[in-house]
């Protein structure tokens, strides 16, 4: 059989193809000479499996789709009270080109505007670096998130800086509030060539899926940035992604998500998918009409609003037997995590007191997170401290180190022939 993926993906091409709403951007001069039909859809997953279709190998500049990864970089580097302190995580509610800032303070807003992220450009390296040397290191950070080797666009570059007062505006408000140290000239240089970095819808699904993946890309399996990096980075997009329309975003599309005027537009859910789409023509707030509601289908169709309901877990927690030598068997099955722990202790908190063998198995549970693994090993220690005599079933070690709480060694066995032989 053949998978039924590319087939449902070239569908929902074919079903947006015929919204030509909107305007290719030309207050870049360069951008105005885009093929305004070109238009592609690729999806990435946590495997490395890419699904594209349409014009997803087409090149386009990434412009402000460039925005998280660079604030990504700068905390990498810099870490969070840092970056912090340059610029503000609040969305503006404004266009992207406007001079949102902290009323009190001056900071700008957030790293997904203009003005917020010519500020998180200048964090990137060392603040004695030229700005080429600058944008070298943000051009290999971004080929890192995409997995391979990208470029420069230098018309386009060349075209933007020409036209580059509005940022210069902005980059010297930051510098007059305290917030950059470049030469707003150079700041400005810096940033418009990170927006010039060429790019394919299959490049931003693999991108976004890197954030979606705790930073880990998945084609390279190359860990880009920590994982809480990753988190802060998609809470930005999710509430200040899509500038002015980032609340009807949020609420109707569920994924965060950035958008380009280039025509890009990517969205990263985490844990399940990366998503890059590229069609030119843009609706008033700078966000690709097509892209728009390509992303709008998937989410409804694929069920991937980030409010949607999760998977259930209620029936998580398999039954409760005794093994052929009267051992009390409990087999979990699911994932661990919190609504699953409580049932899983809840199904413990019946075991009476006293002397039972007990047996804990864990090959139905694919995975286990970090509540879901405290709650099992204190859950242990309890039992223990009951008096029980407790052992572990757990082939694929999901609990690598079985310890509980109070740091007693857990026997653990592969199944539960090995068990009842012991
Ligand atoms: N480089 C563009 C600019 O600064 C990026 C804007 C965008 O993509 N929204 O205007």
């Amino acid at each position: 059989m053949r998978t039924p993926v590319p087939e449902y993906l070239h569908e929902i091409l074919e079903s947006c193809r015929g919204n030509t709403g909107g305007e290719v951007a030309t207050y870049i001069p360069e951008l105005g000479q885009t093929d305004p039909d070109l238009f592609g859809i690729a999806m990435c997953t946590p495997a490395g499996t890419v699904y594209s279709t349409g014009d997803a190998d087409a090149p386009f500049t990434i412009q402000s789709a460039s925005k998280p990864f660079v604030y990504a970089v700068a905390l990498r580097e810099r870490g969070l009270d840092v970056v912090n302190f340059h610029v503000d995580v609040e969305p503006s509610g404004d266009p992207f080109n406007e001079m949102s800032v902290d009323s009190e303070t001056g900071k700008p807003s957030n790293p997904m505007i203009n003005m917020g992220a010519i500020t998180t450009h200048c964090l990137v390296g060392d603040s004695g670096l030229s700005p080429m040397e600058r944008s070298e290191i943000v051009r290999r950070e971004l080929s890192r998130f995409a997995g391979r080797e990208l470029s420069v666009n230098e018309t386009v570059l060349e075209s933007e800086f020409k036209h580059r007062y509005r940022n210069v505006a902005l980059a010297s408000m930051a510098r007059s509030n305290g917030f950059i140290l470049l030469e707003p000239d150079d700041a400005v240089w810096g940033y418009t060539r990170q927006s010039a970095i060429v790019v394919t819808a299959r490049d931003l699904a693999v991108m976004a899926m890197t954030l979606a993946n705790g930073g880990v890309n998945p084609l390279t399996l190359e860990q880009v940035v920590p994982q809480w990096v990753c988190r802060q980075v998609l809470s930005v997009m999710a509430t200040c992604g899509m500038y002015d329309s980032a609340g009807d975003w949020l609420s109707n599309i569920g994924i965060p998500a950035k958008s380009g005027v280039g025509g890009g537009i990517l969205g990263a859910l985490p844990g399940q998918v990366g998503i890059g789409t590229f069609s030119p023509r843009l609706d008033q707030h700078g966000n690709s009409v097509r892209g728009v509601e390509a992303c709008e289908r998937l989410s409804r169709q694929l069920g991937l609003h980030l409010m949607e309901l999760p998977a259930p877990s209620i029936d998580a927690i398999g039954q409760q037997s005794t093994t052929e030598s009267g051992a009390v068997l409990v087999a979990l099955q699911g994932a661990l995590t919190f609504p699953s722990g409580e049932l899983m202790l809840r199904r413990f908190e019946e075991i009476p007191m006293g002397g039972d063998e007990i047996v804990v198995d864990l090959t139905l549970v694919p995975s286990i997170n970090v509540v879901g693994d405290r709650m099992l090993r204190e859950g242990l220690r309890r039992l223990g401290r009951d008096g029980h005599e407790v052992t572990l079933i757990d082939p694929y070690e999901r609990i690598p180190n079985p310890v509980a709480h109070d740091r007693s060694e857990i026997p653990v066995v592969d199944d539960l022939e090995t068990y009842e032989e012991a």
